[in-house]
């Protein structure tokens, strides 16, 4: 029988004389070096975690070995599944971006279900010099939620959703009001998380769009959804999390205990400060109805075209820059519009009305536009906006998982189909302040969307800026490490290209290269007429171009002196490493190698 310190040093405890911390690390081990965890020592982990470390294996191998097989091409429509993605311990929402990464899987993943199996794998993960990654959603497309040769933590199974009446943060009683909130593990994701709030409570909790992204990812990330202009971002809605530091310890942190680490989770960024186990959000009232606004139009010449755009700034600017309203406004290089917006607070009639002197401007315009489609517009009861059954009812909104046996709540929207096993090719954001909407600033703004639309669409995310938000959200937003100049953008201006799902070395299935290396100069010129306007760059990581050099000013502004520091603190041996995240410039890019000293 092994002694109980032989033991703590297997798994990774820290022993009485504190060995597992070891000297300061400058590289990690890969399978085959030395420093690679003995058989046994996996055991004394799978041990610990409850047999629930997996030996992973990608469904990829298949088609690796055999592109034209019947079970490839099987796997290849699964793909385009994201809850199959979400699924799998070997993949990743993104299969990769073309000369950024490619979807990778680690050694070995512990599959967890408490915080007692995070704490054990970080400390295995320390004691063994790893690579440590954690996976909720798997929605990055960063690809910072995968690597070859590392021990990966995956919170898809750690999703429980408590709510409360009257939630105070531990330690802060007599300091906050108690107020409604949502206890949420990390491995939720954002459909079950609006099912349980939402649709069986009847309440709100600011979250993402994209209902198949990850909980813990998107409020470190700072997280916009449809309605953040009204309710603000998801990090600013945090009032509590529990998280596994790189010491092993579990903390809970919030306002009254470890305010620095609790900051820093607000928007700094998923995996580089430690792993979160629990978030508990604010809730709000719901408003009588949400609602959609969808329309395409197209103009009939290049002069046309331009001549909408301005309209349409005009026409947000006096109409809808205001809580009311969020989500997407597009240009396109065939001089088509894409209105694809949701609205809050509004019933059907108030906002037909709104829409009345734009759609009269174009109806106005003989000859120079034509309706592609709608205008569809659309309020439901606030409660019904997430319910699964009102949704399917509503022709070609979501799709439901096509798998056997799957659960009818497993919805996604059809809009983000596209993204499920997409390898990206080029991708660009960027803030924009709301002074170009600004009446003797907008016609040089239309001008250089037009010029953008040029090159490639480029989408305006209204809901993604605060600018134009109700008070108390940007109040809450300038207690978050996100960029501050998010807090004076009306919108995120989105530029992207992506193909299929593929895979490097896949027969018939291989990465475009060429068209994926076209699009980047495209993506990059269509921005590039925008940025010009810019007199500082802001990009939201979250949806950012994987290649930004500048990435802690892009990113954080002047919040990264701040946010090292916090990272420094709990984390001074770079544990957590992530593709440009905090701390992330110390390391070579594979996160293997301390750079320097
Ligand atoms: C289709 C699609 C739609 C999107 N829509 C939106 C949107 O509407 N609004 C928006 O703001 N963003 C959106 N995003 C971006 C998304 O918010 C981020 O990519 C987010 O980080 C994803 O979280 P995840 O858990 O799904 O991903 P993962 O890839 O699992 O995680 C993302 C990062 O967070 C880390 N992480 C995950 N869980 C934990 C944890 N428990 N503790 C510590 N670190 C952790 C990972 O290590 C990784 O670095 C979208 C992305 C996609 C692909």
């Amino acid at each position: 029988m092994l002694a109980i310190s032989a033991l703590a040093k297997l798994i990774g405890l820290p022993t009485s004389d504190g060995t597992a911390q070891g000297a300061r690390l400058q590289t990690r081990s890969r399978p085959g070096d030395p420093g690679w965890p003995a058989e046994e020592s996996w055991e004394a982990l799978n041990r610990a975690v409850g047999g629930r470390l997996i030996k992973v294996q990608s469904p990829l191998a298949t088609c690796l070995r055999d592109g034209s097989s019947a079970e490839c091409e099987q796997l290849f429509k699964s793909l385009k599944n994201p809850y199959f993605l979400g699924d799998d311990v070997a993949l990743t929402q993104s299969l990769g971006w073309v000369d950024a990464w490619t979807s990778s899987p680690s050694v070995f993943a512990v599959a967890a279900r408490s915080a007692a199996d995070v704490v054990a794998t970080v400390n295995f993960a320390r004691t063994h010099r790893l690579r440590l990654l954690v996976k909720g959603g798997g929605h990055s497309y960063q690809g910072t939620s995968n690597a070859p040769d590392s021990l990966l933590i995956w919170t898809r199974g750690m999703n429980a959703i408590t709510l409360h009446d009257a939630f105070v943060g531990a330690g802060c009683a007599g300091h906050n009001d108690p107020q409604p909130a949502v206890s949420i593990e990390p491995g939720a994701i954002w459909g079950q998380v609006y099912q349980a709030v939402t649709t069986r409570a009847g309440r709100y909790v600011q979250g993402g769009g994209c209902l198949t992204v990850g909980v813990a990812g998107l409020v470190q990330s700072g997280g916009f959804g449809s309605f953040s202009k009204a309710y603000g971002t998801a990090a600013a809605s945090l009032l509590e999390a529990e998280v596994v530091t790189a010491d092993g310890g579990l903390r809970t942190v919030n306002a009254c205990s470890n305010p620095d680490l609790f900051w820093a989770l607000k928007g700094g960024g998923g995996g580089s400060l430690g792993v979160v186990t629990r978030l508990t959000l604010r809730t709000h009232a719901l408003p009588h109805f949400f609602g959609a606004t969808v329309l395409s139009i197209k103009a009939t010449s290049d002069a046309a075209f331009r001549r909408l755009i301005g309209r349409i700034v005009g026409f947000y600017a006096e109409a809808l820059f205001n809580p009311n309203w969020g989500e997407q406004i597009g240009f396109r290089p065939d001089n088509v519009l894409v209105v694809a917006m949701v609205h809050q607070g509004l019933s059907q009639q108030q906002a037909e009305a709104i829409w009345r002197p734009f759609l009269d401007w174009v109806a106005g315009a003989t000859g120079d536009y034509t309706l592609l489609s709608g205008p569809l517009m659309l309020s439901v009861p606030a409660g019904d906006f997430w319910n699964p059954a009102v949704l399917g009812n509503l022709p070609g909104v979501v799709v439901t998982d096509p798998r056997q046996g799957a659960s009818p709540a497993n919805i996604y929207y059809a809009a983000n189909v596209g993204e499920a096993g997409q390898v990206l090719h080029a991708y660009r954001s960027l803030w924009l302040p709301a002074s170009l909407l600004r009446h003797e600033q907008q016609g040089g703004f239309a001008d250089a969307l037009f010029a953008a639309s040029r090159h490639w669409s480029v989408t305006l995310h209204v809901n993604k800026g605060l600018a134009g938000a109700g008070a108390e959200a940007i109040a809450a937003a300038k207690e978050t490490a996100t960029n501050p100049v998010m807090l004076e953008a009306f919108a995120l201006l989105i530029s992207a290209a992506q193909g299929a799902p593929a895979y490097p070395g896949i027969r018939g299935h291989e990465p475009n290269l060429a068209s994926a290396h076209r699009q980047v100069g495209a993506v990059r010129s269509a921005v590039g007429e925008i940025e010009r306007l810019l007199s500082q760059r802001g990009s939201y990581l979250a949806e950012s171009d994987f290649f930004e050099t500048a990435w802690q000013q892009a990113f954080w502004g002047s919040n990264y002196p701040r946010l090292l520091a916090v990272k420094d603190k709990y984390d001074p041996d770079g544990l957590f490493i992530v593709h440009h995240g905090v701390g992330s410039e110390r390391w070579s890019a594979d996160g293997f190698t301390r750079l320097g000293t």
